[in-house]
């Protein structure tokens, strides 16, 4: 699937979302008490865009947690002269780092692999592998879905479900993409294995908070129309919302 985001495709309306009642009607996540959680962040940003209400819950309740950031989202802006002169490899990963501590996580934990970003499907052994190391039996691992749209969160997914099927652990699959391309009322998204996580008041002030440290994501690098922010405003807000939705593959088929 070929993603396009910009000013003239914003993907689906919140409003959409918000009036189709597909939300409402989800049942809660039962998230009980996980022992060890394990975030897989395509990019760095994917971890708290999709899972920062979460991973707020989990460190609340004393959850061991640890992100997996599987590229640095060096291609974000991949015709930009901006970033020709600039290490965006690291501004990323330190635009992360600033976002899970405003998360109310003091150290966070992140795993740097420097997988190429766009090219995750190709390096799936060692992504797998480092995984297999990485999750024990019981675990929780909390990955992008594996069909959320874009390339390497597909990847990320894939071997997600693999390796925690492998091993043991439980799996909550989290959209990012999905929200701007799919239809509340269509089936592309698997409704009935979907899960509402409600946030508090505070948890989505923190998770607002948190994504305001994507700068290079969320403002323009430049004045070219190559420098335009990949999440621009209205796509941004999607992340606002007081719930996460999750693939909860521990509720059966
Ligand atoms: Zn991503």
């Amino acid at each position: 699937m070929e993603l396009t985001v910009d000013a003239s495709h914003l993907g689906t309306p919140e409003s959409t979302w918000s009036s189709s009642g597909r939300i409402e009607a989800l049942g809660p996540l039962e998230l009980g008490r996980p022992r060890r959680v394990v975030v897989v962040a395509a990019h760095p940003d994917d971890e708290v865009l999709g899972a920062g209400g979460l991973i707020e819950r989990v460190l609340d309740l004393g959850s061991i947690v640890e992100v997996i950031a599987v590229t640095d989202g060096e291609a974000s802006h991949p015709y930009s002269a901006v970033t020709e002169t600039m290490d965006l490899r690291s501004v990323r990963a330190s635009e992360s780092r600033i976002a899970l501590r405003r998360l109310g996580w003091e150290s966070p934990q992140v795993t740097r692999l420097c997988i190429p970003d766009g090219k995750v499907a190709e390096h799936l052994p060692y992504l797998s592998c480092v995984l297999a190391a990485c999750l024990g039996p019981g675990d929780l691992c909390v990955a992008p879905w594996l069909r959320d749209g874009h390339a390497d969160h597909d990847a990320c997914g894939s071997a997600a479900v693999k390796v925690s099927d492998e091993v043991g652990a439980s799996l909550l699959a989290f959209l990012v993409w999905a929200w701007h391309w799919a239809d509340p009322e269509g089936a592309d998204v698997p409704w009935a294995r979907c899960r509402r996580l409600d946030l508090t008041r505070h948890q989505v002030a923190r998770k607002r908070w948190a994504t305001s440290a994507f700068e290079s994501q969320i403002r323009p690098l430049g004045s070219a129309p190559e420098d335009a922010p990949v999440l621009p405003a209205p796509l941004l807000r999607r992340f606002w919302r007081d719930y996460e939705v999750y693939v909860d593959d521990r509720s059966g088929p």
